[in-house]
């Protein structure tokens, strides 16, 4: 676990509402797995969670997504005053393209954000939002730091 990820995940970050539509997502999130919605009639998947398909209005099921990602698009933020994050700065957000089809907007936790780049590979890991809250979402890492522990 890097030194990026224990700081990360000791903050006590904003929770999610937690609605209908969304708690089967954290519910995911809880037992280490990241779901997507899919279609039951059109097959199209979505992110992030709703009452029924965006493209046809079908009811949606979920689906489990493996995990991996690649950096769509990325910035570094170096300064807020918004607790808690200005204490968490630097560090990234990025829009993580999936293979299953759909962009999720979240954090690359890592010691060293200048190795983030556009079309980096990304693995997801989950965290609670804040110490105790229960209430977990998905984080990426970078593989390269992976392969290094
Ligand atoms: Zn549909």
């Amino acid at each position: 676990m890097s030194d990026a990820f224990a700081f990360f995940a000791a903050l006590d970050r904003p929770s999610p509402e937690i609605t209908r539509d969304n708690a089967p997502f954290f519910e995911g999130c809880a037992r280490g797995e990241l779901l997507v919605q899919e279609c039951k009639a059109c097959g199209r998947r979505q992110h992030y969670p709703r009452f029924a398909c965006t493209r046809c209005g079908g009811d949606v099921a979920w689906i489990r997504a493996s995990g991996k990602g690649v950096v769509h698009t990325f910035t570094i933020v170096r300064y807020t005053r918004d607790r808690p994050f200005n204490e968490l700065a630097p560090f990234v957000v990025a829009m993580i393209d999936l293979p299953e089809g759909v962009r999720m907007l979240s954090n690359i936790i890592t010691d060293t954000p200048e190795l983030v780049r556009i079309g980096a590979d990304v693995e997801v890991l989950f965290a609670e939002v804040s110490p105790g809250s229960q209430i977990h979402a998905p984080y990426f890492r970078l593989c390269v730091e992976s392969l290094n522990g």
